[in-house]
């Protein structure tokens, strides 16, 4: 007897949002990479109960065509990438066509669009099925809403943590894509709090001022390095200021932020003895490389990435960190030389 079959949407849908569609953080991850994808100058971001009630996102870039604000949804639709050749490429943040499928699959959407060209679109769903979709007149970009989040998979909700918990991974998570984004204005919300503004100037030492205040920021000093693959460079606090984790640690690969065992130890190996036991400095690496040097498709989530000459990158950045922390431990005076602007 034949027994297999293959699953409905709606139901691999539900699957595939399992691996990306974690908790509220992750939902914010997805839109507003989205957002940055389409050339967003200017992004929000307002949360109620922590996104669990409603996650708003809503932009300035490139918007979507009244087809396309459907299409959108669909599993595997994607305008970031079209052949095999460009998923070795990647230039984008998202390039999966996942992300909106899995959402909407397990939540509430509202959505706005206009590319400003043709006439804009609103669309309504429910669990990923379409129960509305007209011309609407928006200005050109996107405004998406994400509400009752798990209504329809309860035993995901039964996970969710406090609003406390939720609501402080989605403010780290929201300070990673600032600071990989200087030149992207972001305002994050709950409810009415402001919870995170930056201003878009490009001034990376200026969102590390906005997210952990002026008199940390004022404090880091910067590094840079080259070798004939890779461009590094950053901001990093001497060992006088550390903290008591190596959540402080941002890693910014071609404008993504991921996360690396390996590079934290290299930083760590930088600072050598100088770093009391338990202690971590506050550190942003921005890494620049062909993204044929890196693969990002090697997890949904694209928080890890594969680099290769992963070795030669980590004595780079070592060495220019050590430069740093040396050249400010022999001159500390050059470091309130620079002071940030306000
Ligand atoms: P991916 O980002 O991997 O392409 P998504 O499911 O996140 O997949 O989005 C599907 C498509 O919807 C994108 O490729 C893009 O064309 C469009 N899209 C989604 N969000 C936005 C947005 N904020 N502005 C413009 N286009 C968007
Ligand atoms: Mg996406």
């Amino acid at each position: 007897m034949d027994i297999i079959k293959v699953m409905d949407d709606s139901l691999s849908n539900k699957i595939a949002a399992g691996e990306v569609v974690e908790r509220p953080a992750s939902i914010v991850k997805e839109l507003v990479e989205n957002a940055i994808d389409a050339e967003s100058t200017v992004i929000e971001i307002a949360l109620e109960e922590a996104g669990l009630l409603s996650i708003r996102v809503t932009d300035n870039g490139k918007g979507m065509s009244n087809k396309d604000a459907v299409q959108a949804f669909e599993r595997h639709a994607t305008s970031k990438i079209h052949n095999e050749h460009d998923l070795f490429r990647i230039r984008t943040l998202g390039f999966r066509g996942e992300a909106l499928a899995s959402i909407a699959s397990v939540s509430k959407i509202m959505l706005w669009t206009s590319d400003g060209e043709t006439d804009g679109a609103e669309v309504q769903l429910d669990g990923g099925r379409l129960l509305e979709h007209r011309n609407a007149a928006f200005r050109r970009g996107t405004d998406i809403t994400v509400s009752q989040l798990f209504y329809n998979t309860p035993a995901r909700l039964k996970y969710m943590k406090t609003i406390q918990t939720e609501l402080g991974h989605t403010i780290d998570l929201v300070n990673r894509l600032a600071l990989s984004h200087p030149t992207i204005a972001f305002k994050l919300t709950h409810y009415s709090q402001v919870l995170l503004q930056t201003s878009g100037s490009g001034d990376q030492r200026r969102v590390l001022s906005d997210i952990y205040g002026m008199a940390v920021a004022r404090k880091m000093v910067p590094f840079a390095g080259a070798n004939a693959d890779y461009k590094v460079d950053g901001y990093v606090t001497l060992p006088e200021m550390t903290r008591a984790s190596r959540n402080y640690i941002t890693l910014i690969v071609n404008g993504r932020w991921v996360k690396s065992h390996a590079v934290n130890h290299a930083i760590l190996d930088a600072f050598h003895t100088y770093l009391p036991i338990g202690r971590f400095p506050i550190a942003v690496i921005n890494v620049e490389g062909d993204p044929y040097l890196t693969d990002v498709n090697v997890h949904p989530s694209k928080q890890q990435i594969r680099m290769s000459k992963e070795g030669e990158l980590l004595t780079l950045m070592k060495e220019a960190i050590q430069q740093a922390i040396r050249k400010s431990i022999i001159v500390p005076d050059a470091i309130k030389k620079e002071p940030v602007q306000k």
